[in-house]
């Protein structure tokens, strides 16, 4: 039996000021089909796992490229069709295959495709014909198009937000699709849309309860897989948006069914499963009135891992004004300012201007007077133990502030965003991350409580700032709807 793994990952912000091209595929990650390079920051996703159970089960593995980009602007249309035909062409010199496993994002956007994934398995589709078994596996953060569940045979998103489960969802598509090849399961699929926007741990109650009710229910009484996708409501195009997916084993009524009522509740829930947000003067309030660190502060709005340049300096700005002390902010993307601080040197002290800099949700750039306290060439933070680069690194120290400055622009995973510049962080009294939620799985088991802030950004969930144009509507929370 032969087995054929690709992917590329894109979550494409129609809003974000940074363009998207070959080169930030290439700074994050196009995986050599070698097998080398595994412990770079896209094999967190399911790729890896789907060649691992392949070749578990003694199948032979045709491997086509894996790329990620950090999320950012739609893909220059070259550039998403040059990586795409590559793994077309791999597929159709690997053909006959029984079997293709891809691992995408599922909100990829490219100049002239709305829905890349949508294009990608289509023309796969086209390539293998109708008896092979496609399994997608996509981000929870997907808009899930009608190109997509037509196109492939079982089509899951991670469950998990911060996202821990990309392995056992690989596990899970291939084991359906293994199935479904041997002729023991007809999976169908049923998408309802849920008409919201928003950004929802998984880590809080209700939604924790609901994602495990709803992953109790697979495997039993026909039902092979339930999704619920939160969709990625900075993608502006007709079809984006929440849903919930299930996949039946041959009933398409059942899964319809399912996929209504769990798509109601979904909805329904909207306002308790949106993380709380503080303004920023809130959230310092009650991080200071917290009587021990340190109390992890996470700029949701200006995550790099939702398209935000992760330059913005306004939770910055406030803790300045407000003199607060013993805080480190790790990290604001700065590569200009980090090459001022390798050029002086570590233990000088020198005027630096930080941050503000690449679009108009970055506020102002910040005059500081800074001792640079270490440099790293390339230090190493984790996700979900791959490995998260931040390119050249600078820490500097101001006004009982520690900031760390980087080069290659990434969210905050993992502390080592901070030791690995020197900076204890159980040792602050306020850590402030640049992250909506993926901080969440490092981070938890060192704060001693951790705020969401609201602060202005390109992530922002304040909706009305996006001058959308293409969503459909009604939506909520911009519209009134009922479900
Ligand atoms: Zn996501």
């Amino acid at each position: 039996m032969k087995l054929f793994v690709a992917g590329m990952a894109h979550e494409t912000n129609t809003f974000s000021p940074l363009p998207t091209s070959k080169r930030a595929f290439e700074e994050m990650m196009i995986r050599p089909k070698t097998g080398q390079g595994m412990d770079r920051i896209g094999d967190a996703f399911g790729y890896k796992d789907f060649i691992r159970m392949g070749e578990q089960s003694q199948m032979q593995v045709a491997k086509s490229l894996f790329c990620f980009a950090q999320p950012s602007a739609p893909t220059v249309q070259k550039d998403y069709e040059e990586l795409r035909d590559e793994i077309l062409a791999d597929l159709k010199a690997a053909m006959p295959v029984d079997m293709v496993l891809l691992m995408l994002h599922g909100a990829q956007m490219a100049q002239g495709y709305d829905d890349c994934e949508g294009d990608i398995i289509e023309r796969v589709r086209k390539i293998v014909g109708p008896e092979v078994a496609i399994g997608v596996e996509l981000d929870l953060h997907a808009n899930v198009t009608k190109a997509m569940i037509d196109n492939s045979t079982v089509l899951m998103v991670c469950k998990e937000y911060p996202h821990i489960d990309f392995d056992k969802r690989a596990e899970q598509i291939f084991d359906l699709c293994l199935r479904a090849q041997r002729g023991e399961i007809k999976p169908v699929m049923y998408k309802f849309n849920v008409p919201m926007l928003g950004a929802f741990p998984t880590t809080r109650e209700p939604l924790r309860s609901f994602v495990d009710e709803t992953a109790a229910m697979e495997g039993k009484d026909g039902i092979l897989s339930v999704s619920l996708v939160h969709g990625f409501s900075w993608s502006d195009f007709p079809e984006m948006g929440a849903s919930v997916v299930v996949v039946a084993d041959g009933d398409m009524g059942k899964a319809k069914a399912l996929a209504e009522t769990l798509g109601k509740r979904f909805f329904n829930m909207r306002k308790q499963i949106e993380s709380p947000r503080l303004d920023i003067d809130e959230a310092l309030d009650q991080a200071l009135a917290e009587p021990k660190g340190p109390v992890v502060m996470a700029d949701r709005s200006d995550n790099a891992g939702g398209g935000a340049a992760g330059d913005s300096t306004y939770v910055l700005e406030a803790i300045l004004k407000r003199g607060i002390k013993n805080v480190a902010l790790s990290m604001i993307w700065d590569p200009m300012a980090v090459q001022s601080c390798f050029d002086a040197g570590v233990g000088a002290t020198i005027d630096l201007r930080i941050g503000g800099k690449t679009g108009k949700f970055s506020g102002n750039p910040v005059d500081v007077t800074a001792k640079i306290t270490a440099l790293a060439e390339n230090p190493r933070q984790f996700m979900f133990g791959a490995v998260a680069p931040l390119g050249r690194s600078a820490a500097i120290q101001f006004d009982g502030i520690d900031v760390v400055l980087n080069s290659i622009r990434q969210q905050t995973f993992s502390p080592e965003a901070f030791s690995e510049l020197g900076i204890d962080p159980k040792s602050r009294k306020i850590l402030v991350v640049k992250s909506t939620q993926h901080f969440h799985a490092c981070f938890a088991p060192i704060a001693s409580k951790i705020i969401y802030v609201g602060a202005p950004g390109t992530l922002s969930t304040n909706y009305l700032q996006f001058p959308y144009k293409r969503m459909p509507r009604p939506m909520a929370p911009i519209d009134k709807v009922s479900l």
